[in-house]
């Protein structure tokens, strides 16, 4: 999309997240915690393996261990009628000897093989005489069902880099090597403000005036499933006075301070003024629909960089897209995380809808597999308050400014699954 499509004094989406990303100044401190604790914990430093993998040749296989090259050139056909004897034991976890000349060994997925056996048959291709000889159906060829010490990593090598998020395989691998304790960053701690003279929160009887605070809700559980410690200050009114109060609290408590609401340009809307005198603004108003009201800057604590603020639309499906595009790339570089770039592939809309003058469009959609093609429905209404449409979509069909959805055409979608990990 070119800049020149977009609503005035509005920033380009792409240019606000680089902006966000570049700004985020990734925490620091180092604390050891238990694997059982570590799911979602980001890496401190490097880890490295302790030991090979596999730390030794092992069976892949329930089956038989022999030595081909015992065999000469026929391999297992030299063996004929003959068979070979069965002359040991090896289950998973046993110790081993060496396979002596002639013989071979019952073996078991995991079980160290043999000094002297270079394949394992499985046993799916063997049959056993009355005496205890094996016969085998078929060829085999030298290294056949054997894990080797070291072919996936040696000792040494780097594992994860510094900035991995622990996912269950992560643990899974650590715990393969025998580390029981890993070193990571301390979580993000986020101060989660809410502002309206309208909001009151759930369990609360309703005067028909009053609005249920449903962002507090979603923030807290986007935070907490992004790995932060949140610091929920409620419920703030409508005033410059409160809001100058709130955001000090938040700023001395906290590493991040998010606030909702009070973020356009109307007289009730005191998050700029209030940011510009407590600090600085970095930039205001995005050319996205929905979530246009998003706002950045840094309070001012004393420190050369201060805390960083990230005012989020009131509409809750603007709130959303806001943390989605914008504020979870900067809390995961503050985090010390890696931020990969947004992940699109391009999807057949099933529907016709007129574009948005000068701001992209993300519209709330469900993928259909029915037919031949996966095809991308609207999940119901697309009003930035709409929170039924947001809280069924598959993710988002992002229209440029300016640009009408033709049904049939393609479009880059936008999968929500890349916005949970
Ligand atoms: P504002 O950005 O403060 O002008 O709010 C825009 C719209 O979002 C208004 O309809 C507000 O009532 C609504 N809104 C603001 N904050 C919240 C909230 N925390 N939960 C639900 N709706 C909200
Ligand atoms: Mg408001």
């Amino acid at each position: 999309m070119s800049c020149a499509t977009l609503a005035k004094g509005l920033l380009d989406l792409e240019v606000a997240r680089a902006r966000m990303i570049a700004a985020a100044e990734p925490i620091r401190g180092e604390a050891f915690v238990a694997l059982g604790q570590a799911v979602g914990r980001v890496l401190s430093r490097d880890l490295a393996a302790r030991l090979d993998m596999p730390s030794i040749d092992n069976s892949a296989m329930d089956g038989y261990a022999l030595c081909l090259a015992e065999l000469g050139e026929r391999g297992l056909a030299e063996l004929g009628e003959r068979g070979l004897p069965v002359v040991m034991r090896v289950p998973a976890g046993a110790a081993v000897s060496a396979l002596p000349e002639g013989g071979c060994a019952r073996i078991f997925t995991g079980a160290p093989v043999p000094e002297g056996a270079d394949c394992v048959i499985p046993q799916e291709r063997v049959t056993l005489d009355g005496e205890d000889r094996m016969h085998v159906r078929g060829e085999a060829k030298p290294g056949a069902n054997i894990r080797r010490r070291g072919e996936e990593y040696r000792a040494g090598d780097v594992l994860l880099p510094s900035g991995a998020t622990l996912n269950p395989a992560a643990l899974a691998m650590l715990a393969s090597q025998g580390i029981a304790e890993v070193p990571v960053l301390p979580r993000l701690t986020v101060a989660l403000i809410s502002t309206g003279d309208e909001l009151i929160e759930p369990g609360e009887p309703c005067l028909p005036e009053q609005v249920y605070n449903s962002n507090r809700e979603m923030l807290k559980a986007l935070l907490e499933q992004q790995g932060c410690e949140v610091l929920d200050l409620g419920i703030i009114g409508d005033t410059a006075e409160a809001l100058h109060a709130a955001l000090t609290t938040a700023r001395d408590s906290a590493d991040l301070v998010i606030c909702t609401g009070g973020v356009s340009v109307g007289e009730e809307d005191h998050v700029r003024p209030v940011l510009e005198a407590l600090g600085g603004l970095v930039f205001h108003g995005v050319a996205i629909k929905p979530g246009k009201p998003f706002a950045f800057g840094f309070l001012d604590d004393g420190s050369p960089e201060g805390v960083p603020l990230i005012a989020l639309p009131g509409n809750p499906v603007a709130s959303l897209v806001g943390w989605q595009l914008l504020a979870r790339p900067f809390v995961q570089g503050r985090q010390g995380r890696t931020v990969g770039p947004l992940q699109r592939f391009n999807v057949r809309a099933g529907f016709s809808r007129r574009g948005n003058q000068g701001r992209r469009e993300l519209l709330r959609v469900v993928i259909d597999w029915q037919g031949e093609h996966p095809v991308a429905l609207l999940s119901g209404g697309q009003g930035s308050h709409m929170l039924r449409a947001a809280s069924q979509a598959h993710g988002y069909l992002m229209m440029a400014a300016d640009t009408d959805v033709e049904e049939g055409h393609e479009y880059p979608y936008l999968p929500a699954g890349q916005f949970v990990d």
